[in-house]
């Protein structure tokens, strides 16, 4: 197995951080952040990329892609992650709403929002989660009600990441109550400025992470706002959902950081102290990272004909525990001055960055326990 995926992939990673170099200061995190510095960079970076053709590399060039491969758009993804995700909140975008446009969207619907993603102009966001419908999503009770002048919206979302920051959503609501619960769900895109939409910001311990609440009174939008059909809106998520979760390539950072504090240690003379125990756990997570980039790319390789719901829950449940497992590695070799991280020691605020998020990454975007289920069901069937 070639991990590096072959020459042009290696030139691509070359170019990718060359321009990282250029425009990202060194030790970012503000990925996700509310300063507007931060998200100013990133935006202004993700331009940089659009300009090249990279930020949707795997894209037809007809809605501003670069016309790439799949393969091509992993390199990109991997080195976004490695290097703390300098396109910011770009990702939704890239990975699952686009594709889901794609397959899913009108021509109009095509041509006004697929040349905004590829040129890095919005960002947007994901309104599936209600207060009493994390897992079970289909019951959720956020209702679009349609009258003479198209559907009005009502309800309540929450964990919902960017919210604040994002010019549209994909918004789930019920639209028939008494359907079955494959068909209760429809998919809108509605505008974030849209009267009757209010967003509260949670705060939590995942440091810069932007998750809020969305509240919807009588938000109006027409019929041609609808992404798919009218109750197929589960069918969209399912597959909006398996693309996000192979689209978000942790195990890539994961490596960067084992890397990076491996060389910090070497440097001041400290690696060789380090316990026999705790070297072998670093062995044993360098091997894990190696299963969940196999993982990531069977399901990367299915993309093109859409990807298997089991294939990118495996992968999921690899990263996300690797995100855990590599998270107290990186704090126990690294010892208590990670927590106390200054400008001068970048990597000691990367660690306690990525200890802070890995504790959410077995929720965000389904639950690792749920994650389970979908593989169960694909291996012993649904009946079991
Ligand atoms: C960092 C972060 C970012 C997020 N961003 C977004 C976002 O942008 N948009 C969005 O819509 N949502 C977002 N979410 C929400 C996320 O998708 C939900 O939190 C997740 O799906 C779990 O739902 P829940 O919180 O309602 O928990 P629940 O579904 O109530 O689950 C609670 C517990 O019960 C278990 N459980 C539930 N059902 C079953 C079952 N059938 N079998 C076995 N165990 C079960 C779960 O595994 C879990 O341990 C985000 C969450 C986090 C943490």
């Amino acid at each position: 197995m070639d991990y590096e995926l072959g020459d042009a992939a290696q030139a691509l990673r070359v170019r990718l951080r060359e321009l990282i170099a250029q425009e990202i200061p060194p030790g970012f995190l503000g990925a996700f952040s509310a300063n507007p510095d931060d998200l100013a960079l990133t935006q202004a970076f993700c331009k940089t990329l659009a300009d090249e053709g990279l930020l949707c590399l795997a894209w037809p060039t007809e809605y501003g892609g670069g016309g790439g491969s799949v393969w091509e758009q992993t390199v990109v993804r991997e080195e976004m992650w490695a290097h703390h995700e300098p396109r910011g909140a770009q990702y939704m975008g890239v990975n699952w709403v686009g594709p889901a446009l794609m397959r899913h969207g009108t021509d109009e619907q095509r041509a006004k929002h697929l040349p905004a993603i590829s040129a890095g102009e919005v960002i947007w966001c994901q309104g599936f989660s209600e207060p009493e419908a994390g897992t079970d999503l289909a019951s959720l009770r956020t209702r679009a009600v349609l009258d003479d002048d198209g559907w009005l919206i009502s309800g309540q979302k929450v964990w919902t990441s960017y919210a604040l920051m994002a010019q549209w959503c994909v918004l789930a609501a019920c639209t028939d109550p008494a359907a079955k619960s494959n068909e209760r769900l429809t998919l809108f895109i509605v505008p974030m400025d849209r009267e009757g939409i209010e967003v509260r910001p949670i705060a939590s311990m995942l440091g810069p992470h932007h998750l809020n609440e969305v509240f919807l009174d009588s938000v109006r939008v027409t019929e041609a706002d609808v992404l798919g059909k009218v109750g197929a809106g589960w069918k969209v998520m399912r597959d909006a959902l398996a693309y996000e979760r192979v689209g978000i390539a942790r195990y890539a950072r994961c490596e960067s950081l084992l890397s990076r504090l491996q060389d910090a240690l070497v440097a001041d003379g400290l690696w060789d102290a380090l316990a026999p125990a705790l070297k072998s756990r670093w062995v044993r997570a360098l091997i894990s990272l190696r299963v969940a980039r196999l993982l990531a790319y069977k399901a990367i390789a299915q993309q093109n004909e859409g990807i298997d719901p089991a294939a990118a829950a495996a992968a999921r449940i690899v990263t996300t525990t690797c995100d855990q497992t590599v998270a107290e590695l990186l704090l126990e070799a690294a010892g208590a001055a990670s927590l106390d991280a200054g400008p001068d020691a970048p990597i000691h605020g990367a660690i306690d960055d990525h200890w802070r998020y890995a504790q959410a990454a077995t929720v965000s975007s389904g639950t690792i326990e749920v994650q389970r289920i979908l593989v169960a069901r694909s291996v012993l069937g649904s009946s079991r």
